[in-house]
């Protein structure tokens, strides 16, 4: 296949290209680098089968030859990044995923789009299956990044009823491992980093709000099987494994031998207005439909995130 990544210099795009090529694909890679980075993709610099192009999906895209798959992954992801950026964030989720889905009809592709468990917003619904249509707040601060998505799913299902064109939904749940920034301000890198420096651990509120983690390698093996089903309905792709964050930062000052304490303070700013209470995948179509389910042990996938903020502080 010959596949055009969105957001390939990001944390999860660069994973996608890295898979893409192992398995013998041609893949171009598209970023406007906001909140990507050149250093997630440097080692693919030179191969012959890739290709990065600078470019905001924002704005007319295209691209010259043949094209099997787009799979739209540009958009910020951390509530840091999509405050940070609402006005890029509501555009590369409603214009953005325009352009590529244009892109991929022109082509003849198959449209792959990036959706969240966001689009659940906070849910009512524990844990939260497909059919579940969600509970958000479309003026909130999430509301961007939340509403650009439920867009960009509604503008998907268009495409694929009204022109039949090929096309997957994949809904990801909170995903970590190297290659996120160590400031995107996310839970994960935000402990790890805290502990490796000796700061104290910073719990929103009471802790008592719950995520469930998945590696970023079983996050590509759904993508992966995904794109290679027929399924045009969303499908989550998560790890069921729900805990409450703060469980989830005794177990990083565990794994990390940290003598940091946990402090509960107010976030610093409305980022958690409308902050779920809950999150956790129901799984049972994924199984099902494409044989997958996390592999990746909570411990183990944190050692190398851990491994890699080390290095990145070093
Ligand atoms: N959180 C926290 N401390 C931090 C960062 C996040 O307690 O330093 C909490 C946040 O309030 C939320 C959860 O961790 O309930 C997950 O936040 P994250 O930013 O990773 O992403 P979200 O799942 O909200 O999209």
């Amino acid at each position: 296949m010959r596949v055009l990544i969105t957001g390939g210099a990001g944390f999860l795009g660069s994973h996608l290209c890295d898979r893409f090529l192992v398995e013998g694909h041609t893949v171009i890679a598209m970023d406007n680098l906001i909140t990507g980075s050149m250093d997630n993709i440097v080692h693919l610099i030179g191969h012959d089968r890739f290709t990065f192009v600078e470019h905001n999906v924002i704005n007319y895209l295209y691209v010259q030859g043949s094209l099997d798959a787009v799979l739209h992954f540009a958009s910020p992801a951390s509530p840091n990044d999509y405050l940070e950026h609402p006005i890029h964030t509501l555009k590369v989720g409603s214009m953005g995923t325009l352009n590529a889905i244009g892109l991929a009809k022109a082509k003849g592709a198959c449209f792959f789009l990036a959706s969240t468990s966001e689009v659940y917003g906070d849910p009512q619904v524990n844990p939260q299956p497909e059919g579940y249509w969600g509970h958000v707040n479309p003026i909130g601060p999430r509301g961007v990044y939340d509403e650009a998505k439920r867009f960009a799913e509604a503008m998907t299902m268009a495409y694929h009823r009204h022109h039949g064109l090929d096309t997957r939904i994949i809904r990801i749940f909170n995903t970590y491992g190297p290659r996120m920034r160590l400031n995107d301000g996310r839970v994960v890198p935000n402990f790890i980093h805290q502990a490796l420096t000796g700061q104290p651990l910073t719990v929103y509120g009471d802790g008592s709000q719950t995520r469930s983690f998945q590696y970023c390698s079983d996050l590509v093996d759904g993508v992966y099987k995904l794109l290679l089903s027929g399924e045009s309905n969303p499908v989550n792709i998560g790890n069921p494994n729900e805990m409450t964050i703060l469980e989830f930062a005794q177990v990083i000052l565990q794994l990390t031998g940290s003598k940091s304490e946990i402090k509960h303070i107010k976030p610093p700013h409305e980022r958690n207005a409308d902050d779920p209470m809950v999150r956790r995948p129901d799984i049972t179509k994924a199984k099902q439909l494409l044989d997958w389910e996390p592999k990746v042990d909570l411990a183990d996938g944190l050692e190398k995130a851990i491994a890699y903020s080390r290095s990145k502080l070093l």
